[in-house]
């Protein structure tokens, strides 16, 4: 396996902006930006569809476990595409946010998901969010951040996002989404968020996303002599 030359693992809770933060590290500095959570988000919906969830939100874990192996998850035009179809807007809903959690805390949909995470990101310049990607997925990774901010903030930023998109979610509804996400993904047993002890931590409750750019110039400058 080539591993990249660079990876800057980004992990959070969610909604905390690590995919808006990691896309504008990764246009300004010419890096690959690969969102993981896409890719559990992907399979969920792959089992929803599928009929592999059932109406309580229990998991078909043998059926689901036949076929991972074949499922042609890739990041192409538009974003994740499961075979010819772009599914990037269907993956986003709250009904695929309500069942992400539980699917990924699924051992062998980690080592899928991490293997297909590894084979894209062979050679050249990789940032990469999630929630394990410093501790897990690139544990070796030259630059780490770990994201926070108030869970009242990074709802109202979910739910504002959904309103734009046309979705009709409450707040409260983005809110309760965001906490249990936030529960399963810190309690599970294989690879649970936690912040790696040589991560920089970024609070980005108040700050704008320039802010967010200044903090890691300096960061990128140091580390790798890379300037934007
Ligand atoms: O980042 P995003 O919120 O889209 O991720 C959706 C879900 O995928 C998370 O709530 C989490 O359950 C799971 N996930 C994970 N490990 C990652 C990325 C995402 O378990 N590295």
């Amino acid at each position: 396996m080539k591993i990249p030359d660079i990876i800057i693992a980004v992990d959070g809770c969610s909604s905390t902006g690590k995919s808006t933060f990691a896309k504008m590290v990764a246009q300004a500095f010419g890096f690959l930006y690969l969102d993981s959570g896409a890719m559990y988000r992907g399979v969920t919906l792959y089992a929803m569809e599928n009929g592999l969830i059932g109406p309580e939100g229990e998991i078909d874990e043998a059926a689901l476990k036949a076929v991972i192996g074949g499922l042609d998850l890739y990041f192409g035009e538009g974003g994740l595409h499961l075979g010819e179809r772009c599914i990037e807007k269907e993956i986003r809903t709250l009904e695929v946010s309500s069942h992400v959690s539980p699917v990924s805390a699924i051992g062998f949909v980690r080592e899928f998901v991490d293997s297909k995470l590894h084979a894209f990101s062979e050679g050249g310049r990789v940032i990469m969010d999630g929630r394990d990607i410093g501790t897990t997925v690139f544990p070796n990774a030259q630059l780490k951040i770990f994201m926070t901010a108030t869970d009242q903030v990074r709802a109202q930023r979910r739910y504002d996002e959904m309103i734009a998109k046309g979705e009709t979610p409450t707040f409260e509804e983005v809110l309760a989404n965001l906490r249990e996400r936030d529960y399963i993904d810190s309690h599970r047993e294989v690879s649970p968020l936690t912040q790696a002890p040589d991560a920089f931590v970024l609070d980005n409750t108040e700050m704008t996303l320039h802010e967010e750019l200044v903090w890691i110039q300096g960061l990128i400058q140091g580390r790798f002599g890379i300037l934007c």
